[in-house]
């Protein structure tokens, strides 16, 4: 790692400290317990940077899927260069045009003590406020590392995420008119229905193809996301909190209602170029109703009141994405009609105490048409 001359040259070469407000730092062995730090770093790509006190430096990894929770999955560790001890605390704003540019914050931050520390593997207890726990580094080829945990999962019963056929899609019946008690209400948007997995800031889009007559040819899971690249700051907003989200992808026309037109436009996307610029042209927007997986637990049989509190809780708002309200059944007479002036296609009652359950339970799920 880097040349003789200092541990932190090989940083300081890469960083022009005139317009970063990274500290220049210098070596700074201390006393007392090792210090480690795992920041958070919306560069080009999400990742997550692990720092360890040695030395008078921070050894570093870069985590692209993060910290692992679980340790029935490893994640890439990738080795770079040694972080002066000033880094340790370091959050702010790398401007464009600099290594590393993106915002960085502190996810973690404690002590740990080191049981191995070879060329090749290094053994840690890291003890912080949200990772704690034994975890092995150990190196693959080159600066590819892998990080393991060797305890086991913080939460005994975390899950790993077990794949889109263990999501079922719910489905609405349709009926004419609207039920009132112990019912929320909301509107249907007409969008291509999809399931979200997000993990490591990740997002993954499942297109559910419930009309396959009336729909647009939905692209692959794995073109979706090239089509809809603007819902991937979805992903870097949930950071590592891992989610499956039902929802609708909905792309506005001219007066502000969604358009099918552009919609199956970007749905049908055939290159990158084509895809990037629809994309810029019109803008889509995930309007998500469920939340059916959270930080490895299943929630679809939890009631449907009780998913949409955690799905608020996750405070989902951005430039791509947002959580429509739902609203109290006796509202829905009021809805239905603003449905029918805004030419959308019209309400969904949601029974509040049903879990999600993609069985025909006709009186869980009823679509009125506007
Ligand atoms: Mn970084």
């Amino acid at each position: 790692m880097g040349d003789s001359t200092s541990p932190l040259s090989t940083y300081q070469a890469k960083r022009d400290f005139g317009e970063t407000p990274e500290p220049a730092g210098a070596v700074e062995p201390s006393g007392g317990a090792l210090r480690f730090v795992v920041q958070e770093h919306h560069a080009t790509a999400l990742h997550w940077d692990l720092r360890l006190e040695r030395g008078g430096v921070l050894v570093s990894w870069a985590l692209p899927k993060g910290v692992p929770p679980d340790p029935r999955t490893n994640h890439l560790a990738v080795h770079t260069e040694d972080h002066p001890m000033q880094y340790l605390d370091f959050q702010g704003s790398i401007p464009a045009g600099n290594y590393g540019a993106g915002t960085m914050s502190v996810w973690d931050t404690g002590t740990y003590e080191p049981e191995k520390w070879g060329d090749r593997e290094v053994i840690v207890v890291l003890h912080g406020e949200r990772v704690d726990g034994r975890y092995v580094l150990f190196q693959t080829r080159g600066n590819q590392w892998m990080i393991h945990r060797m305890d086991p999962p913080a939460d005994p019963d975390r899950q790993v995420w077990p794949g889109w056929t263990a999501f079922p899609p719910m489905t609405a019946a349709t009926g004419s008119s609207l039920p009132v008690d112990g019912y929320g209400v909301e509107f249907a948007w007409g969008g291509q229905r999809v399931l979200t997995f997000v993990s490591g800031g990740r997002l993954q889009l499942h297109p559910v193809q419930l009309h396959p007559v009336d729909d647009p040819p939905a692209a692959e899971g794995g073109e979706l996301v090239g089509r809809f690249r603007e819902l991937r700051a979805l992903g870097e907003a949930l950071g590592v909190t891992e989610v499956v989200l039902d929802g609708e992808i909905i792309v506005l026309g001219e007066g502000g209602q969604p358009s099918r037109p552009r919609l199956s436009e970007r749905l049908g996307a055939r290159s990158d170029t084509t895809s990037r610029r629809l994309s810029e042209r019109y803008p889509a927007t995930l309007m998500v109703s469920d939340l059916l997986w959270l930080d490895g637990h299943p929630t679809m049989a939890l009631p449907y009141e009780q998913r949409r509190r955690l799905l608020s809780g996750l405070s989902l708002s951005g430039p791509a994405w947002q959580v429509p309200t739902s609203y109290p059944g006796s509202d829905g007479p009021a809805l239905l009609a603003a449905a029918g002036q805004q030419g959308l296609p019209g309400v969904v009652a949601k029974r509040l105490d049903s879990p999600y359950r993609p069985q025909d339970d006709a009186s869980a799920w009823i679509f009125v048409p506007a």
